[in-house]
């Protein structure tokens, strides 16, 4: 199943109650770009330099699993979760995840996450690259005004319109709403009222629940 949107449109939320709520586990896409990103700035990589992080990636060891919050990637045998939501993280993960090669092998791992399992998985482009075939496809949105208070909620300083612009206008995979995808805006919902959203959408489309 696939939920992409913008930063803080309530997405992570959502897909992680969905995901408890029909049985499937959650994967956050997201969370992978941002442990490449914190990786590469750890080993004093340049964003803009491609090709060293395209070097980088090759001897680089990327573990995904499972836990019970979700999923969890290590590099190298390190867990970056703390420093997923860093200021610097927030600021060049973008700029990472437009390269090719990062992309590649970030949606490699995500697809084998699907190989032997039911998963939630959210991010920019699950619905129109990662899992073009399947036939749950959200899209959930938020006015700029809305997705801002949020964050500034969470007490982060994140400039969204900026990684917006980056992760709409970029050549690889950029985020699009799928043609298929059913649109939710979720300013005036709480996560409870998206997801019910979603499940009723579900139901109609006669899925079963584990
Ligand atoms: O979802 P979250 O805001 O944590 O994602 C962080 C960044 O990771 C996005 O701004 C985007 O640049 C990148 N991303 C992506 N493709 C995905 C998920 C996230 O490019 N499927």
């Amino acid at each position: 199943m696939a939920i992409d949107g913008p930063a803080a449109s309530g997405k992570s939320s959502v897909a992680r109650e969905l995901a408890r709520q029909i049985g499937y586990d959650y994967v956050n896409s997201g969370a992978m770009y941002r442990a490449v990103t914190w990786h590469v700035l750890e080993r004093g990589i340049s964003p803009t330099d491609g090709a060293a992080i395209a070097r980088l990636l090759e001897t680089s060891r990327i573990d995904c699993d499972l836990d019970k919050d979700g999923s969890r990637i290590l590099i190298d045998e390190v867990d970056p979760a703390e420093h997923l939501r860093d200021d610097r993280v927030n600021e060049e993960v973008s700029l990472v995840s437009s390269e090719p090669r990062v992309r590649e092998i970030l949606v490699a791992k995500m697809r084998a996450y699907a190989n032997d399992r039911d998963v939630v998985m959210e991010g920019r482009d699950i619905g129109s690259v990662v899992f073009p075939e399947t036939p749950y496809k959200f899209y959930i949105d938020a006015s700029p005004d809305v997705r801002l208070r949020r964050r500034i909620a969470q007490d982060q300083r994140d400039q969204i319109a900026a990684r917006d612009r980056a992760d709409s206008s970029r050549r690889a995979s950029p985020l699009i709403i799928a043609e298929d995808a059913h649109v939710i805006d979720s300013s005036n919902l709480t996560i409870e009222g998206v997801v019910g959203e979603i499940i009723g959408r579900l139901k109609m489309k006669g899925m079963k629940f584990n």
